[in-house]
């Protein structure tokens, strides 16, 4: 194979295409770390992918494998229909549903996905999580909404994430009785969204415990999310 086909039908030298993927490899790798540090995961469950920018492929974790295991190399190199097209290692088996939202979601380039246990809790109860405090107005720009249930395995929970996230300020959802699916313009963005998430959920969770916190006004939700998304941090 001479080069590979990209998303707009140029043809990129293998050369670039293998840079490009030994950088992804080794920004999807390090981020799995993340999910560990924020104690986000158990076991092995969770997994992020990203797009390989330039192409129609993304980078997954591997199935079953130990968060201690992973390297570089062990991530696992798919085509955007979900098929594996390098490394010996299975793909996640959520990579049926990575794959469907950045088929049908162009500009998303990262995908973050957990079981965190507070988050997970709002999804046991298929609530969404209110928009009662700054924090959750800035990076979600109101409620953390609920997405349907949907089996592993094919593309029915990528298409819950996609119905759910499509038009919607939100880049995380809480699938029903599943967990966070999160979404961003790159994939350390998805695990920001992922991270958020689950503190909203265990802050608004002790909120509620003692009290009946009242979500904030429209307007100054409005107000906090264009402030937090244009203006904040370093430009
Ligand atoms: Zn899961």
């Amino acid at each position: 194979m001479s080069g590979h086909v990209g998303h707009d039908g140029g043809r990129f030298p293998d050369q670039v295409l293998d840079q490009g993927l030994d950088q992804v490899r080794g920004e999807v790798w390090a981020l799995h770390a993340e999910l560990v540090r924020y104690g986000l995961v158990a076991w092995t469950s969770g997994n992020i992918s990203a797009r390989v920018p330039g192409s129609d492929l993304i980078v997954i974790k591997p199935s079953g494998v130990a968060y201690d295991g992973l390297t570089p190399d062990s991530m696992v190199v798919c085509d955007i229909e979900g098929h594996r097209v390098s490394g010996s290692l299975n793909p996640s088996s959520d990579t049926g549903a990575h794959a469907y939202i950045y088929r049908h979601m162009p500009e998303v380039g990262g995908v973050a996905h957990t079981h965190s246990a507070y988050a997970t809790a709002w999804a046991a109860r298929g609530e969404p999580i209110p928009c009662l405090l700054t924090a959750i107005a800035d990076e979600f720009g109101g409620e953390i909404p609920v997405g349907p249930f949907a089996l592993i395995g094919g593309d029915e929970i990528g298409r819950g994430v996609v119905a759910t996230l499509t038009g919607h300020r939100s880049p995380a959802v809480l699938m029903r009785s599943h967990g966070v699916f999160a979404i961003g313009p790159t994939a350390r963005d998805a695990v920001q969204a992922a991270v958020m998430c689950e503190d909203a959920a265990r802050t608004v969770h002790l909120a509620r415990a003692y009290g009946a916190p009242e979500p904030l006004p429209a307007d100054q939700i409005d107000a906090l999310h264009e402030r937090y998304t244009r203006h904040y941090g370093q430009r």
